[in-house]
């Protein structure tokens, strides 16, 4: 079997995570039997500035040929950063419709978690985040710009497709998990969408009767999945309350270092996008100490999704076999002194000699 994956290294951190990535895709294809073909293509702020596109129609097209797509992250200070994003990463999520974004939270080792008391697989959150509507539509306006009376408005769209499919997915996970959804939303004060979203999914839930529904607000969300983490098996929510969420489920298993994510368009034969859930660090790019785990767990993610079930293990129990180990190297965000490419040929290594 040859698989093509698109590699779109981005801004920032993003080149820097993926180029440290690759090895490790490619000693995991060899571990499972298949071939991968890489192909890079340019997107994002630096590209913008450069060439006056963030992606050409061509580059959109080629990816949508591949079997998958491996994202970096896109954005720079100098460029706007939501035009950047509409014109990048969202464009691609929009065009292939890949309304699915799974947002795992896996804690592999207690030495790595900010909390007390919590240890490998305590805390173990699937977080389906609805990735093609509610408040990321590019809609709205600004009137009067710079007079007194000048206002903005952001529209936030909710259908009922778009949260049927969400909140089944979520459903359908956890029939194979702990038969258990928290659903997150805002419906005690936002009365027309997330009011909408929670009938939805109560509806959806009567399709499941072996599945317990909690239906919770975000700001006692945000609240207990920092105190109590371990009562989240699967979650769904809508697009701007999962992303500002899933930056705290994150946190509590190491941080946006450590956090995978996935892109998914289930219904279509078009290609996954794969990416860390963090941004371009601008902070440290350059530098060549950011964690790339977060990537090569979402190259994780990625083999799952082919069907490589063998390599997508193999990358997640290497990871586990370095964050376990006290003396496997580490980069400065778990409290370490290593390097990119440091941490990226000891887990290449642990991939090789486990296999
Ligand atoms: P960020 O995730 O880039 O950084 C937040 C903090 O986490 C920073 O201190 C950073 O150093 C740290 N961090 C992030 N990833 C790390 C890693 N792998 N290793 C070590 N430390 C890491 O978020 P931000 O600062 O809000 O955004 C920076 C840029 O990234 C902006 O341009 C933003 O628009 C963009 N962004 C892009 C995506 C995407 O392409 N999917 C997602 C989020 C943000």
């Amino acid at each position: 079997m040859r698989y093509t994956i698109a590699l779109t290294p981005g801004d920032g951190i993003g080149p820097e995570v993926v180029s440290a990535t690759v090895p490790i895709l490619e000693t995991a294809a060899e571990i499972g039997g298949f071939d991968i073909e890489l192909n890079e293509y340019d997107i994002g702020a630096a590209h913008y500035l450069e060439t006056g596109e963030v992606m050409t129609d061509e580059t959109l097209e080629a990816l949508r040929g591949h079997d998958a797509i491996l994202l970096g992250g896109v954005g720079l200070p100098e460029v706007d950063n939501a035009f950047v994003a509409a014109e990048g990463h969202h464009r691609i999520r929009r065009e292939l419709d890949l309304w699915n974004n799974l947002r795992p939270a896996y804690l592999f080792d207690e030495s790595v978690c900010p909390l007390k008391g919590y240890g490998r697989g305590d805390i173990d959150i699937l977080w389906f985040r609805e990735n093609s509507e509610g408040e990321y539509i590019d809609a709205g306006g600004r009137l009067e710009r710079g007079g007194g009376t000048e206002m903005a408005m952001q529209c936030s769209v909710y259908t009922r497709k778009g949260i049927e499919r969400i909140a089944r997915a979520a459903f359908e996970a956890a029939t194979e998990r702990e038969e258990i959804v928290h659903n997150i939303t805002k419906s005690n004060v936002l009365s027309y969408g997330p009011t909408f979203w929670d009938e939805v999914v109560e509806a959806v839930a009567t399709e499941y009767p072996n599945v317990t529904l909690e239906s919770l607000y975000v700001d006692a969300a945000n609240l207990s999945i920092v105190t109590q983490p371990e009562r989240y098996d699967v979650v769904v929510g809508p697009n701007l309350f999962s992303d500002i969420l899933t930056d705290a489920t994150a946190g509590v298993v190491g941080g946006l270092g450590l956090a995978p994510s996935a892109n998914l368009n289930p219904d279509e034969d078009v290609p996954g996008m794969f990416e860390p859930v963090h941004g371009t660090a601008p902070d440290i790019a350059g530098e060549g100490i950011a964690n790339p785990l977060a990537t090569v767990l979402s190259g994780a993610l990625l083999f799952e999704d082919l069907d490589e079930r063998a390599a997508a293990d193999a990358v997640r129990a290497a990871v586990e076999s370095q964050l376990r180990d006290e003396s496997s190297p580490r980069t400065p965000d778990l409290g370490g002194s290593a390097t990119t490419d440091d941490v990226a040929a000891d887990l290449n290594e642990r991939l090789r000699e486990a296999n």
